[in-house]
């Protein structure tokens, strides 16, 4: 998404603001999306304001990168024991900002919790100082491979997971000890405030983890900043933005960006269970998942009676603002536009809706909407809709299925329904992450790595490969004892390389 959401969160003076932004300072409002509400108001954060930020948490460093894992690990333990007791107060903000019903919120943040325990519990096991093997050609020496912090890093969040997509590279930068900036999307600051203030809590004197709040040009000044890395996580096209902005500096970047993930359903699946996945996938958090499921591949054998028992589940989901609604609001009021664009662009070129149709927008709210037999090139097919719609397209067999997948510019997850070829399916597409028989399951997992190819982006967040995504390797090279074998030296003798010839060809030539 390329939109800016300022125009939904009103820039107003400071005279009726809370205590959070200082006097006279330029501050914004946060929104429910369902109903309008002002909800709190939040500084809009400047240059400056972004620098002195950077400059307290780089100031933290030492004394946060000194403390061993131990010594982390009881701060961010502490901190994950106060996110538990203050779970409901944390869901209802996230539901406030959102508009996501609260047991939906609710789960993100045990999320966020599982997560956040993981990292805290492995950083030293993963990254921890290890003596590693010396080779052949090096037997006098010790080599130790240690990761050390990067130092500073800034996270720049987006609104759909406002609190388990951030921490996704807040919990395992904090693990791996270092400070974190973040920039929460300007739907949804009160989130990355509560995140930030809770830490603060059980580490007061430091500013460790701190929050600053704006809109784009927040997190284009934290790009900026003098960090150690960005971690992003967005739109493909905003994500350019903070490469070429980063580039600058040759900061290093980290880019988690959207999907057009698929579903495929094998002849042998179980269909009511793969059903049960799509509509779910799909349409949940009303589609604004990067993972959700967008597009569906059924082979035509089994077609028919997939299609009927996916449309009898989607009719039965209700949007709403109230408390028993299975799906929320559209977050960001631009999307709606893009989400009926999508759905008109469908049915012009042939496509069929078996669930709702273009009528189904009724912003703020969008209602399930199913399409089958839509063009590979409509934008239905091809761009991320991000909202409660789900493309169906009967192919004659899995390997057609996995062809169209892997013609998708982007490469975030997947989900495979079959009984005999499920892993097999997994192993061949072109993305981060697949579930065979359950949909999303990977976010759950904190041991496995989460992240794309193409235009969804590289690098990884959870898992080993999210700690050491936030640590320099540093590898260390002590000589034991003086070898006989000198290579490295002007006064090598020849017998010298004659001897490593005769080893080589002895131990690698067979
Ligand atoms: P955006 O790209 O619009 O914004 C993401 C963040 O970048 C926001 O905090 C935004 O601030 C900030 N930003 C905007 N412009 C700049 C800039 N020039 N420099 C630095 N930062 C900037 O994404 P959305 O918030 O709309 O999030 C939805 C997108 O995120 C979807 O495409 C979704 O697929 C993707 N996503 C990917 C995930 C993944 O892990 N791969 C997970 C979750 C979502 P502001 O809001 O103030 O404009």
């Amino acid at each position: 998404m390329t939109q800016t959401a300022s125009d939904s969160a009103p820039v107003v003076p400071a005279a009726d603001s809370t205590d959070r932004p200082d006097a006279g300072q330029r501050q914004f409002a946060s929104l429910d999306p369902r109903t309008g509400e002002v909800l709190d108001h939040y500084p809009v954060d400047d240059a400056d304001t972004v620098a002195d930020r950077v400059r307290g948490a780089r100031e933290a460093t030492d004394w946060w990168a000194g403390l061993d894992f131990t010594g982390r690990r009881e701060h961010l333990d502490a901190w994950r024991r106060l996110l538990v007791r203050r779970i409901d107060e944390f869901a209802a903000l996230i539901s406030a900002e959102t508009g996501k019903p609260a047991d939906d919120a609710r789960l993100e943040v045990v999320l966020v919790i599982d997560h956040l325990h993981w990292a805290s519990k492995h950083a030293s096991k993963v990254l921890g100082s290890r003596r590693v093997a010396s080779g052949m050609l090096m037997p006098n020496q010790t080599a130790t491979l240690a990761y050390q912090p990067l130092g500073v890093v800034g996270v720049i969040g987006p609104w759909n997971y406002p609190a388990f997509t951030p921490m996704g590279s807040i919990a395992y930068a904090l693990s791996a000890g270092n400070a974190v900036v973040f920039k929460p999307s300007e739907l949804t600051p009160g989130v990355g405030a509560f995140l930030a203030d809770t830490f603060a809590e059980v580490v007061p004197d430091q500013p460790v983890f701190t929050v600053v709040t704006g809109f784009g040009e927040t997190g284009a000044a934290l790009c900026r900043a003098g960090v150690d890395k960005i971690a992003f996580t967005g739109s493909t096209a905003t994500g350019k933005r903070v490469m070429a902005a980063c580039a600058e500096t040759l900061t290093p970047v980290l880019v988690e960006c959207g999907g057009k993930d698929v579903l495929i359903v094998d002849s042998d699946a179980d269909l009511e269970q793969a059903a049960d996945a799509a509509v779910w996938g799909g349409m949940s958090n009303a589609g604004q998942t990067c993972v959700g499921v967008e597009r569906v591949y059924v082979v035509d054998a089994v077609a028919d009676r997939f299609v009927d028992l996916v449309a009898e589940r989607a009719r039965k989901l209700r949007p709403g603002g109230e408390p028993g609604a299975d799906l929320g609001p559209i977050t960001m009021p631009a999307q709606v536009e893009i989400i009926r664009r999508h759905i008109r662009d469908a049915i012009d070129r042939g496509g069929r809706a078996v669930v709702g149709g273009p009528d189904s927008v009724r912003p703020p709210y969008v209602e399930p909407v199913v399409l089958v037999d839509v063009p590979e090139d409509s934008e239905a097919v091809a761009e991320e809709t991000f909202g409660p719609t789900l493309t169906i397209n009967r192919v004659p067999d899995v390997d057609r299925a996995v062809e169209l997948a892997n013609a998708s510019k982007y490469g975030l997850g997947g989900t495979v329904f079959a009984r005999a070829r499920g892993d097999e399916l997994a192993r061949r597409l072109r993305s981060g992450m697949v579930s065979v028989n359950s949909v999303i399951a990977f976010v759950a997992i904190p041991s496995l790595p989460f992240g794309g190819v193409g235009d969804s982006g590289f690098g990884r967040i959870h898992g080993e490969d999210g700690l050491r995504e936030f640590a320099r390797p540093k590898a260390i090279a002590v000589t034991r004892f003086r070898s006989p074998l000198q290579p490295m030296t002007f006064n090598r003798g020849k017998r010298t390389v004659r001897t490593i010839m005769r080893l080589v060809r002895v131990l690698y030539g067979r």
